[in-house]
């Protein structure tokens, strides 16, 4: 008989588990509270540009495995797209000075013991200071574990850092950026080439999910809400959302695989972060010029990271709570004054939007980490995704699919 998984959120860590569970031939039901798919992953058409933009730029690396494992499930891992080789440009914009790192495509990491290919200004000492953070407890603080200042930081671990925790780097658990470093840095060139999905989020990593799950005779809901739970002492037996009950057999598995403020609300007890941080994206509409790389790291500036698009330029900004309350036109004016002296554009400001996500992730600190649930719930037939569970990652795609696999995983295994 077919074996039926209902998934409770549309984000990605539902949805690759629904692809994994409708693949091993199980009936899915896919429920989403909102009209869209893709959770904090997501495109829209946007007016003030009149172009399709995403809610925030998303960089994987060759090294996120399951995420371009996902990818390859739905058919769009040629969407990721990147550079040759793990190529990463700089520039500072306090001293105009810019630099590529240049990781090369090795399974190691080579290039620490040549000058030309490491940052500017750099020895071998430096990075050997960082060998702490590789194998730290996820308790300790990165500010006690290796130096948080000097070049080798500002150059190359703080950018890095705050884009991977989303926080300011000394107060992030140091065993989540280990896991960051041992998985990219330390895996040499061949884990760390940029991919981004130049396409949109949607279109590579959403709608082609979506059209699996429909293609193999899923049943897909949205506009649904879960409100409650009903249960007997050791199964879910009702999912309840408002208008709609759905009745579950003992034997029928459900994924909660939605944030961590609904998920503890509808599970009474249930330990989840509790704080989180924002992150600001803002995007121009203009011509990049052909020599743009697809992602430029900035220093010394308001912006962190420039993203090439066709007929976009997209900034970045981590650990953005200081930035969402700030007016919206002081910020595209301070964002483009830094694409101006990074990009060498001369141009007026063109049309613009900035998307500021305020709970774009949970804070990557030792005691937040802390809070992280495993997949298993008290409940046999229940089990929990997200980026925000114990994934030994920060919040990140690559944490959401291990999330969704791990879950589909130990439902598959209880078939
Ligand atoms: C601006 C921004 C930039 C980012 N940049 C990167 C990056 O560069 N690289 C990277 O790897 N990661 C990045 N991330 C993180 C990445 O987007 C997330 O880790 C990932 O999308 C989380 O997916 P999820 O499925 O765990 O959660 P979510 O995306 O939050 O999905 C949860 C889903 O559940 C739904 N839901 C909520 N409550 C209910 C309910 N009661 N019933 C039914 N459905 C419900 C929600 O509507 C949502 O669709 C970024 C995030 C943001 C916001």
């Amino acid at each position: 008989m077919q074996r039926v998984a209902h998934i409770v959120g549309a984000g990605i860590s539902g949805l690759s588990a629904a692809v994994r569970l409708a693949n091993a031939n199980f009936k899915v039901h896919l429920y989403e509270a909102t009209q869209q798919a893709g959770g904090r992953c997501r495109s829209y058409f946007d007016s003030a540009t009149n172009l399709t933009i995403d809610n925030g730029n998303h960089l994987l690396l060759s090294g996120n495995y399951h995420a371009l494992a996902y990818a390859k499930s739905i058919g769009t891992d040629a969407g990721l797209v990147g550079p040759e080789r793990a190529q990463f440009p700089f520039v500072d914009l306090t001293t105009g000075k810019r630099w590529q790192l240049d990781l090369g495509d090795s399974r190691l990491p080579l290039w620490v013991f040549d000058a030309s290919r490491r940052v500017p200004d750099t020895t071998l000492r430096d990075y050997l200071a960082l060998m702490p953070l590789i194998w730290s407890s996820p308790q300790r603080l990165v500010g006690d574990a290796i130096p948080c200042n000097g070049l080798l930081y500002q150059r190359l671990v703080q950018p890095l850092l705050l884009a991977a925790l989303n926080v300011d780097p000394p107060e992030g658990s140091a065993g989540l950026a280990g896991a960051v470093v041992r998985e990219t840095l330390l895996a040499g060139g061949q884990a760390c080439r940029p991919l981004i999905a130049r396409e949109g989020l949607s279109a590579v990593l959403v709608e082609p999910a979506i059209k699996l799950l429909q293609d193999r005779g899923s049943d897909i809901r949205f506009g649904h809400e879960l409100r409650s739970l009903g249960h007997a002492t050791d199964h879910v037996r009702e999912l309840n959302f408002g208008e709609e009950n759905v009745s579950l057999t003992p034997a029928d598995a459900v994924v909660l695989a939605v944030p961590p403020r609904p998920a503890a609300s509808l599970l009474p007890g249930l330990k989840t972060p509790t704080k989180f941080r924002a992150i600001v994206n803002a995007h121009f509409r203009c011509e990049p010029r052909e020599d743009m790389p697809p992602i430029l790291g900035v220093i010394g500036g308001v912006v962190e990271w420039l993203f090439t698009f066709p007929q976009r330029l997209s900034v970045t900004i981590s650990n953005g709570d200081r930035l969402v309350d700030m007016p919206r036109e002081e910020l595209a004016q301070a964002f483009w004054r830094d694409i101006c002296q990074a990009a060498n554009v001369k141009d007026e400001m063109p049309a613009w939007q900035i998307v500021r996500e305020r709970r774009a992730t949970f804070e990557a600190t030792p005691q937040q980490n802390a809070l992280r649930p495993g997949s298993r719930t008290s409940f046999k037939n229940l089990f929990l995704a997200g980026d925000w569970t114990d994934t030994g990652l920060p919040a990140t795609i690559e944490g959401s699919v291990r999330s969704g696999h791990r879950a589909a995983d130990l439902i598959l295994r209880q078939a």
